[in-house]
């Protein structure tokens, strides 16, 4: 069974849907939704060799190898126009890797019907790279497993303007204010809190970075109020 945060992530793909996975490793979720019958063709691509025999395992072990094709190749290399994918994951790695992955493709002439992404960091580069490169959200949702945080963003093509605040928090998530929503921001406004206090008793507190915490405390207490 995958993780609620694969779970998150799958439950976006579209019934049918011809997808790739980028950064697969274990292809848990290819194999997962071709074993429910949600999809019945993947692509699953892996960058690095080691994560690439994890997938070729799971995907024996589970009787797909005829639905599934698996590259070695760097981000949306895996994909060629042949496959006629329409949909794409790209899950469990940090922001700024997924824009970059995303940046090659489209310098490839790559366009995507749906993007489901999963970025364990910088969110917001992720969102603000989405907007600026003719795509548009279209939901998101944010999951918690024990201490962590995690937000999906889909994305399908069109045009769209975020203010700061959506680019930050997510206009989906600001706008419902879950319980996981507010407990990851209470978290991060705990934590400039303490900042705040070790940059005060250091005399830094009237300098340019202390500034910026103040501006980023100060978005989260108007979100969540
Ligand atoms: N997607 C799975 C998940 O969410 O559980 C696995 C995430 S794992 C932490 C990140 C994987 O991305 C690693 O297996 C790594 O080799 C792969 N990866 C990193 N950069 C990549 C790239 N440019 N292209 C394809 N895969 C990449």
């Amino acid at each position: 069974n995958l993780s609620p945060r694969l779970s998150a992530v799958a439950s976006f793909v579209p019934k049918g849907a011809r997808m790739a996975d980028i950064g697969s490793d274990h292809a848990y979720l290819p194999a997962h939704l071709l074993l429910q019958s949600k999809i019945n063709f993947a692509v699953v691509g892996e960058v690095a060799k080691g994560p690439l025999e994890n997938a070729r395992h799971e995907i024996a072990k589970q009787r797909l190898t005829d639905v599934t094709v698996l590259r070695l190749a760097d981000g949306l290399a895996a994909v060629t126009s042949a496959d006629q994918i329409d949909t794409v994951t790209i899950a469990g790695m940090g922001g700024l890797l997924i824009r970059d992955i995303l940046a090659t493709a489209k310098a490839r002439g790559q366009v995507f019907e749906t993007l489901i992404l999963q970025p364990n960091t910088d969110e917001a580069v992720v969102r603000q790279w989405l907007i600026a490169n003719a795509y548009q959200l279209t939901h998101e949702r944010i999951v918690q497993e024990e201490k962590h945080f995690y937000e999906i963003i889909v994305a399908k093509p069109g045009k769209q303007t975020l203010s700061s605040l959506d680019l930050t928090f997510g206009p989906f998530l600001r706008d419902e204010q879950s319980p996981v929503f507010k407990a990851k921001w209470q978290k991060e406004a705990d934590r400039i809190a303490l900042i705040f206090e070790h940059m005060s008793a250091a005399g830094k507190d009237h300098t340019p970075a202390y500034q910026q915490w103040q501006t980023r405390y100060q978005q989260i207490q108007e979100v969540l109020s």
